[in-house]
């Protein structure tokens, strides 16, 4: 069994990206921005953005945060995207989710400029990538696909099945991992909350990914052997084993899936920790004007 380090090859991508930048620095070119739009106070979300800002200091990027308490008006936030797409200097916005209820998402991330849409939110990337043209790949698919890419686990061929069908994780995956490239050329199973024999579909697949958001879900009844497992879930559990008082655990019960499986993804250390390399990724890619899109 390999144990896919994600923290590794996210920490390649960032030096990529951090010798990327110096290259573009060292030709005169424009030093990559990323804005964030941050509303409320929501904890979780400021951690979030702090990780990104720093992140984004750390390969050379310089970024800004557009901050807002959640009294909000839809039209001041639309506003302040629409200023935002007009600045030139700014290559790559990210609206923090989720925003307060006053105020329409969907508007919001249909407002944004497709090209600096470097979450890959906007209806015409994510139509850009049901029609295989270049696109934004949203971070956590794109962290995914790069796992498998970076461990060179076969996929043409294989059965792919993709555990839950949210529009940020398993519905990407379930196109990417059918397109005619690398990764992809599986034959792709979606399964959702509907779907009936589940364990079945699941034990048929050579690669699993699940992203069904219940810790622990998927146990070895679920597993063919030899299968590659990647777990996209994340959760705080309680836990008396640490200082915390909590211990961070997948959609799948690790300790019993790991050893059927050829490869599989550790929580923490797997998918989560390519998010952000992932967004670094978009962001270099939109400060060079995004020349395939
Ligand atoms: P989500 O929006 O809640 O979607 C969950 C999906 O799983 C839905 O399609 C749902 O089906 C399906 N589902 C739920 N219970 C099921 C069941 N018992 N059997 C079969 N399908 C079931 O979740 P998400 O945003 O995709 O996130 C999934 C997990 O990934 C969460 O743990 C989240 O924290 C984690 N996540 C991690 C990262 C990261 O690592 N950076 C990023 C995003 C998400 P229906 O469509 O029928 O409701």
């Amino acid at each position: 069994m390999v144990l896919i380090d994600g923290k590794k090859v996210a920490q390649d991508i960032r030096n990529e990206v951090q010798k990327e930048v110096a290259n573009m620095m060292a030709e005169g070119r424009e030093r990559p921005h990323l804005t964030a739009i941050l509303v409320g106070s929501d904890p979780a979300s400021e951690t979030y953005v702090a990780s990104k800002e720093k992140a984004c200091e750390e390969v050379g990027f310089t970024s800004s945060i557009h901050r807002y308490t959640s009294f909000i008006t839809e039209k001041e936030l639309l506003d302040k995207i629409i200023e935002i797409n007009n600045n030139p200097k700014i290559h790559g916005l990210i609206v923090q989710l989720p925003l307060p209820k006053h105020i329409n998402e969907r508007l919001v991330i249909e407002t944004i400029n497709p090209r600096k849409d470097v979450d890959g939110f906007h209806s015409v990337n994510v139509g850009r990538l049901t029609q295989r043209l270049p696109t934004y790949i949203p971070a956590t698919p794109l962290g995914v696909i790069t796992l498998i890419e970076k461990y060179n686990i076969p996929t043409s061929g294989k059965h792919c099945v993709v555990l839950g069908r949210s529009n940020i994780v398993g519905s990407p995956l379930s196109i990417l991992m059918a397109r005619n490239d690398y990764p992809g050329n599986c034959t792709v199973t979606l399964c959702h909350s509907k779907t009936v024999n589940l364990k079945a579909i699941c034990k048929q697949a050579d690669i699993l990914i699940v992203a069904i958001g219940k810790p622990e879900y998927v146990t070895a009844e679920y597993i063919k052997e030899g299968a590659t497992v990647i777990d996209v879930g994340i959760h705080r559990v309680p836990s008396t084993e640490t200082k915390s008082g909590f211990k961070l655990k997948g959609d799948v019960k690790f300790d019993e899936v790991a050893p059927l499986c050829s490869y599989i993804t550790p929580v923490p250390g797997g998918v989560g920790a390519m998010t952000i390399a992932s967004l670094l990724m978009n962001t270099l890619w939109a400060s060079k004007n995004a020349p395939e899109y």
